[in-house]
């Protein structure tokens, strides 16, 4: 009787992920695009044959080492972390070029250069968090994203997208990174989930590829960095964050407009001859 029980309650279980993962995936596909693309003689370009190419940016780096709380230092955990996200995305048949490979100073604007160059599908920053002084005690994880890109960001993105001029672009295709991300890192991980925010990091504000930079982490709560220490910790970390991205890229390569938000082009005053009669 029990192992009949142990067989029932394993397979409601099994179903309740499948659901959870359809229901995700339809959320994804949900957001759409406000304008019929179209209707604004747009026709996005396709990546059908490519592999997708994902900048991973460990943050910090060289004589820059970002925070340092019991015994953590920023840009170590950064690298090691993204070296972890590197190998489970290689394995699912995704290429990714990381901004730096070793402990070299990079500043903020060649690490968006780097996805840019690459026409990146998708681009991650990784960094931990800190509190301190008069900040109230925090810890879990949170994501950022930006959906107002730079002036020379929006036309590498008109480029990239075949979008006409004059058509207003919105990109709100970070938030939607962020949101995959942030939900799938939360569930592996069991941290806490301190959402989605939007902020106009520099390195994310200047790469036209759907970007985010994802704070793993409190270094200065001491319970959480004793798991950001932890190697199981750090390769859940990563499975969430690689994850993300596969399903990200997964409902982007089936609507590739997904998330970019047109608006008409602004129409110029009617002249005088046309208002005039005959
Ligand atoms: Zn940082």
């Amino acid at each position: 009787m029990k192992a009949v029980l142990n067989i029932l309650v394993r397979t409601l279980l099994a179903y309740g992920a499948l659901a959870a993962g359809l229901y995700s995936l339809w959320l994804i596909f949900a957001r759409l695009s406000t304008v019929d693309p179209k209707a604004l003689g747009w026709a996005p370009s396709s990546s059908e044959g490519r592999a997708p190419l994902v900048v991973i940016d460990p943050g910090h780096g060289g004589h820059d080492r970002g925070a340092a709380a019991h015994d953590l230092v920023e840009k170590q955990a950064a690298l090691d972390i993204a070296r972890r996200v590197k190998a489970r995305l290689e394995n699912a048949g995704v290429q990714v070029r990381m901004t730096r490979e070793d402990d070299k100073f990079l500043a903020l604007e060649e690490r968006a250069r780097v996805a840019n160059d690459l026409q990146a599908a998708a681009f991650v920053s990784l960094h931990l968090n800190t509190s301190a002084g008069n900040d109230a005690p925090a810890d879990g994880i949170e994501t950022f994203f930006t959906c107002s890109k730079s002036l020379g960001t929006v036309k590498l993105i008109r480029a990239q997208s075949n979008i006409p001029p004059n058509v207003g672009v919105r990109d709100n295709r970070g938030r939607n990174l962020a949101e995959v991300i942030q939900r799938i890192v939360c569930s592996r991980t069991g941290a806490e989930n301190r959402g989605v925010k939007e902020r106009d990091y520099t390195v994310i504000h200047r790469t036209a590829c759907p970007s985010v930079l994802v704070e793993c982490g409190f270094m200065t709560d001491a319970v959480e960095a004793a798991r950001l220490k932890r190697d199981d910790y750090r390769d859940r970390l990563a499975a969430g964050i690689a994850d993300g991205v596969r399903a990200f890229l997964c409902a982007q390569s089936l609507k590739p407009d997904r998330g970019l938000e047109l608006s008409p082009p602004k129409t110029q005053p009617a002249s005088m001859d046309l208002v005039a009669g005959p």
